[in-house]
C-alpha cells in the first residue's frame, strides 16, 4: 500500500476539471521491490476520457528461473494512457460510427464512468506489464543447480495418462 494513492471518484475528476497528481513513495504489497516505487502520476478527465500519465522507478528483485538466484532488475514506468469512459457496446453501434469505434477500440481499457480510479492499481497493472514472463539472471547464469546426489532432486517421472486411456489398458490386458 502506497500512502495517499487512494481511489478517487471519476466524477470527483470530472469536478475538478484539471489533472489530480499524486506524488508516489512506497512499497507495493503484489510487488515486493528492493527500493521503493518513487514517481508521480496524473490523471484527467477528458469528458468522455481520463487521461493518465505517470513516471515511476523502481528496482525488482527476482528469482532467475535457470539457477535459481535472485537478480535485480531496475523497472521504469513512463507511461500515457487514455482510458474509455463508459460501457462499450460494438453491437449496438450503427456501421457509420466505425470512425468512432476504431478510436474507441485502440483505447485500452475502459472504466465505468460513475465508478473511480485507483492509481494504486494502476500501477501495479503498468508495473506488471513490464515484468518479464521469462526471468533469466543474465549472461553468466550458472545453470540450473545441481542435485547433491542422484536421487534427490529428481522426482520419478510419472507418465501422464488420460484417465480413459487408463480404463482402456485395463479393458485390453484383462
Ligand atoms: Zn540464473
Amino acid at each position: 500500500m502506497i500512502p495517499g494513492l487512494q481511489a478517487i471518484s471519476l466524477l470527483e475528476l470530472k469536478v475538478l476539471a484539471a489533472p489530480r497528481h499524486w506524488s508516489v513513495e512506497g512499497h507495493l504489497d503484489e510487488i515486493p521491490s528492493l527500493t521503493p516505487l518513487r514517481g508521480n502520476i496524473s490523471a484527467e478527465h477528458q469528458s468522455n476520457i481520463l487521461e493518465v500519465k505517470g513516471k515511476i522507478n523502481t528496482i525488482v528483485t527476482h528469482c532467475c528461473d535457470r539457477c535459481l538466484g535472485e537478480f535485480n532488475q531496475s523497472l521504469s514506468l513512463n507511461t500515457e494512457e487514455q482510458i474509455w469512459l463508459g460501457v462499450r457496446d460494438c453491437q449496438a453501434a450503427e456501421p457509420n460510427n466505425s470512425n468512432q469505434l476504431d478510436q474507441i477500440d485502440a483505447l485500452m481499457e475502459c472504466l465505468d464512468p460513475h465508478g473511480s480510479f485507483d492509481p494504486e492499481r494502476w500501477i501495479f497493472e503498468q508495473l506488471s506489464l513490464q515484468m518479464p514472463l521469462v526471468k533469466r539472471c543474465g549472461a553468466d547464469c550458472p545453470g540450473p543447480p545441481q542435485p547433491s546426489t542422484e536421487k534427490s532432486g529428481t522426482q520419478h517421472q510419472q507418465p501422464d495418462i488420460d484417465p480413459r486411456w487408463a480404463a482402456l489398458r485395463k479393458l485390453s490386458s484383462s
